[in-house]
């Protein structure tokens, strides 16, 4: 456990939460500040930042809970679709440094909107960082 970790806290049952699922690995629970109806985040019960450290078997875990979630989403709530986002780095909005899949329902007309405009790249700049990305 990360000592001043608030989600470490959730899973040790120091700080309250909504739990709604869990394993032997990972738990399920409401999201304070929901970004639609039913907003839920799935977390491992053992401390990793983000998709850097977490080991395979804790990923594993957790995306299968939140493939669970996520399909009682649309059949409990009507969802129409879900999004799953996880964030890794304060430069990609992580606030919260232990791992957590956001499982997002979807419905028409909900508030959310995509936050670039997609628009095609230039060629050469996605085939440089394909080349970067395929040298590992
Ligand atoms: P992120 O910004 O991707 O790191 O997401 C962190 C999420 O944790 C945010 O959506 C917060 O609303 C949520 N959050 C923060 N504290 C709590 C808490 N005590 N219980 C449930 N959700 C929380
Ligand atoms: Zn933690």
């Amino acid at each position: 456990m990360a000592s001043d970790c608030i989600f470490c806290m959730i899973v040790a049952g120091e700080l309250p939460a909504t739990v709604i699922a869990s394993d032997d690995r990972a738990l399920a629970l409401m999201d304070i500040n929901p970004a639609t109806r039913g907003h839920v985040l799935v977390i491992p019960r053992t401390h990793s930042t983000d998709v850097d450290d977490i080991g395979a078997e804790d990923l594993g875990a957790c995306i299968a809970l939140a493939q669970q979630i996520a399909r009682r989403a649309r059949r409990t709530l009507g969802a129409e679709g879900v999004n799953l986002l996880h964030s890794a780095g304060r430069a990609a909005w992580q606030t919260v440094f232990h791992f957590h899949i956001h499982v997002i329902p979807r419905y028409a007309g909900d508030p959310l909107v995509l936050p670039w405009v997609p628009a095609p790249g230039e060629p050469g700049e996605i085939a440089a960082a394909a080349a970067a990305l395929e040298a590992g």
